[in-house]
């Protein structure tokens, strides 16, 4: 039987690559695939810390951001035949408990994820069921399709804030996911653009992607220099982070909206309640996207998003361990593994 190497999660910060038979298709509506590439998340960084910032099965091929080439389907798929291009949608809701019959599939009860309770992208071959999978425009480039999964979940934060032409933004953190809601929120006609990030790297790709400023909160004063370059505050702010949702209320507009999408289960800032009040603020917290996997490819396939200008790294699959490590060193924004 055929073999590939993959990056096996072994339990409490520990992940190896391991010789696994070539997946074969189990269920009538599994489709294999042939990853062309996959990227490396933040979440999986948290995966293999210790304590683990988040959790995964021992045993499963880690990658959950991965596009590829159907190369098999089971008997019942219809939407998809071997040669397709795909972008892989990793959250696999049951369908069946409350939350997914409310239209929350984002909440699902049961479900499962690829790349973290099952087997994912970080190998040649991957098995996933039809329902998982988007087909994408056979000239799509595999640089720009990697970035679906991470575009759906912003696309579930940017859809709640509905950005105006003209309207401003703070944008706090840029990573992958800040830089993300930076090419949205561009694209959507909004200006003057505020990026912050401590880090000199990433403030560099905020510059490169068009932000308007670009802010570091440990020398510049943040509050000030929003109200100078927007006049009232900024009209949108994003917590990229995770634990800024004090300093977001204080940047943002009288009428304002702040995302949350960053998440950090110890961050426990104060706020004073009346200031969200008298500011007259709403506040959205956003977890993954629901639904937003075609509209994202739509724009990927239009060109109006173009995310690979986040691509730091493109190494092949066996250099995972040096893309961890550039991206826990903050020597990179995003690390794209190829097989
Ligand atoms: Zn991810
Ligand atoms: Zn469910």
């Amino acid at each position: 039987m055929d073999k590939m190497l993959a990056v096996v999660f072994k339990g409490e910060g520990n992940a190896v690559f391991e010789e696994r038979p070539v997946p074969r298709l189990e269920r009538p509506d599994d489709v294999l695939v042939a990853v062309e590439a996959a990227g490396i998340c933040g979440t999986d960084v948290h995966i293999l810390e210790v304590p683990p910032g988040h959790p995964a099965r021992p045993g499963a091929i880690l990658g959950h951001e991965y596009t590829g080439r159907v190369v098999e389907v089971g008997q019942t798929v219809t939407t998809l035949q071997p040669g397709d291009r795909v972008i892989v949608a990793p959250s696999i809701p049951c369908g069946i408990c409350r939350y997914c019959r409310l239209g929350r599939p984002n909440k699902c009860e049961g479900g499962t994820a690829l790349g973290i309770y099952q087997d994912g992208g970080f190998a040649r071959y991957s098995r996933a069921p039809e329902r998982a999978l988007f087909k994408i425009a056979p000239d799509l480039p595999a640089d720009e399709a990697v970035y679906g999964e991470l575009l759906s979940c912003v696309m579930g934060g940017t859809g709640r804030v509905r950005i105006q032409p003209g309207e401003s933004a703070a944008i706090l953190g840029a990573g992958p996911v800040g830089l993300s809601f930076l090419l949205f929120f561009k694209a959507a006609g909004a200006r003057p653009i505020i990026v912050t990030d401590t880090d000199a790297f990433r403030r560099q790709y905020a510059h490169k992607l068009g932000a308007d400023l670009v802010l570091n909160p440990l020398d510049d004063p943040v509050q000030e220099r929003v109200r100078e370059a927007t006049g009232l505050g900024a009209d949108v702010v994003v917590d990229a982070v995770g634990s800024l949702f004090p300093h977001s209320i204080e940047l943002v507009a009288y009428g304002g909206k702040v995302v949350l999408f960053g998440m950090n289960e110890q961050a426990v800032g104060a706020i004073r309640q009346n200031d969200i009040t008298f500011k007259d603020i709403s506040i959205f917290g956003t977890h993954l996207g629901v639904n937003t996997f075609p509209l994202v490819i739509r724009a990927l396939e239009r060109g109006v998003l173009k995310p690979s200008v986040m691509t730091t790294h493109r190494l092949p699959l066996d250099r995972f361990f040096d893309g961890l490590a550039a991206i826990k060193a903050r020597q990179a924004v995003k690390v794209v593994l190829v097989p």
